[in-house]
């Protein structure tokens, strides 16, 4: 089997619901609709105000759960998760809603982020003796709450949450309660909605959609709501703080149909690629995306460039995650596979290729390699957002400079590793004003070196299992 993923891979998603009978298939449909967020497991914790349920596996959604598996969780409080792992290798015990007992008390954790003083609380926990049944950060929290159970579940969980760093949309069930939280910077977004009278908290606005969920309003930057029957309860337990918002939500990361941090991704990413038409005023014959990341800024910078945009390649949509080997003979098998080049199309055109990032280049190469050889007299690349030089600590999958090929190389030196005519690569300020929001608002840490939390200098992805 060859697993020829080598894209950008993404970070978690989380979706829960309290008050509604359906509460499980509810939860299935949110992951599904977050399932971009992770595909590398997917779990579900169930509880009917006294017994909690849970089921996880790896893999999909779909491939995890069916009508069967889900008709045994009943209840009507439910939280779910899909992941991508960004602390802890990825395995079956790193799978997430993560479920413990204590004390007779049920309590699961979905969460989204990272946590960037992981590794320092975990040793200061096993000195204290506690014993850890994964290598995740998500696990912390459920030790740190516990420690403090004695003064009450509440004063437990602020002084858990006063404790972490870095990055965390996360929640939390109990037997009768849905509770959701936000780090103070409010790095990854979480949002709350409404169904008939169920409350629903997701990742993203998509999943609300999907379920018919009318949205509320964002969790706001270190927030916490506490649902069970007597409704909904907002607390702020921390000072205020800057926002630190992950721009990358807008430019990779988000469903283009979801609404974040107040704005809708689609109209964010074709700004991006307006941008980019008024910041390289660059002469070609068609303007075309590698589907279907740079599709929203493609059509962008088309529209606003006045070249005509087309689908230079043609996306495979059955193509899984693996498949069998080919032969040694067919010669980048990986690429065409999933993206193959309309020669019609391409054949003696200056072609202008749009996308969203390019963080380790291999995979960008051999897509342009294919675009060359469909027969293309030019090929330019421009990018909807600034060099990748800096890693991520806040739970996106780049925690270390050797991954970033902007990192130790210039402009021009990518230009010739990737084989283009020419590369361009928005600004900062272009892509700050193409979200409509102040730069201030966001953290710019992977373009700009400038971190709102700095990590413990053991962090890095599998620092918890060393
Ligand atoms: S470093 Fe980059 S990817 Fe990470 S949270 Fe900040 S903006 Fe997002």
């Amino acid at each position: 089997m060859l697993n020829y993923e080598q894209a950008l891979k993404e970070e978690c998603g989380i979706f829960g619901i309290f008050g509604h009978p359906e509460a499980a298939k509810l939860t299935y449909f949110g992951l599904y609709a977050l399932q971009h967020r992770g595909e590398e497991s997917s779990g579900i914790v169930i509880s009917d105000g006294s017994q909690v349920r849970e089921q996880k596996g790896m893999g999909l959604v779909a491939d995890v759960f069916n009508e069967q598996s889900l008709s045994a969780l009943q209840g009507n409080l439910a939280i779910g998760h899909v992941r991508y792992s960004t602390t802890g290798s990825s395995m079956l015990k790193n799978a997430q809603p993560f479920l413990v007992s204590h004390g007779g008390m049920a309590l699961a954790i979905a969460h989204n982020g990272n946590l960037t003083n992981a590794h320092e609380l975990r040793l200061g926990l096993e000195k204290k003796g506690a014993i850890f049944q994964s290598t995740m950060d998500s696990e912390i929290f459920i030790h740190l709450i516990a420690h403090g159970l004695e003064r009450g579940f509440e004063p437990a969980l602020s002084e858990a949450l006063s404790q972490v760093q870095g990055a965390y949309s996360m929640l939390l069930l109990t037997q009768d309660q849905l509770i959701g939280a936000r780090d103070p910077h409010g790095f990854r977004p979480l949002c709350l909605g409404r169904l008939n009278g169920a409350y629903v908290l997701a990742s993203e606005t998509c999943a609300l959609d999907l379920v018919e969920a009318q949205y509320i309003r964002d969790i706001e930057p270190g927030e916490i709501v506490f649902i069970n029957k007597n409704g909904l309860r907002s607390v702020k337990p921390s000072s205020k703080t800057q926002s630190a918002f992950c721009i990358f939500e807008f430019i990779y990361f988000a469903r283009p149909d979801s609404y974040i941090f107040g704005q809708n991704v689609y109209q964010v990413r074709k700004r991006l690629g307006q941008m980019l038409a008024k910041e390289y005023p660059i002469q070609g014959d068609l303007a075309m995306p590698f589907p279907d990341s740079g599709n929203y800024a493609g059509l962008g910078f088309a529209e606003a460039s006045k070249i005509p945009f087309e689908m230079g390649v043609i996306r495979n949509h059955y193509v899984g995650r693996t498949f069998i080997q080919p032969s040694q003979s067919m010669r980048d098998f990986g690429v065409r596979v999933k993206l193959n080049p309309v020669r019609s199309v391409l054949k003696g055109k200056r072609v202008i290729i749009i996308e969203d990032s390019i963080i380790r280049g291999t995979t960008s190469r051999n897509r342009v390699q294919a675009v060359r050889s469909a027969g293309a007299r030019e090929v330019h690349m421009l990018v909807s957002c600034p060099p990748h030089q800096h890693p991520c600590f806040y739970g996106i999958d780049f925690s270390t400079r050797g991954e970033l090929i902007a990192c130790h190389h210039s402009v021009e030196e990518i230009k010739k590793f990737l084989g283009l005519d020419g590369l361009g690569y928005l600004s900062i300020e272009g892509l700050v004003s193409a979200t409509g929001l102040p730069e201030s608002n966001f953290c710019l840490a992977c373009f700009n070196g400038r971190y709102p939390v700095r990590p413990d200098s053991a962090f890095d992805k599998l620092c918890l299992e060393r």
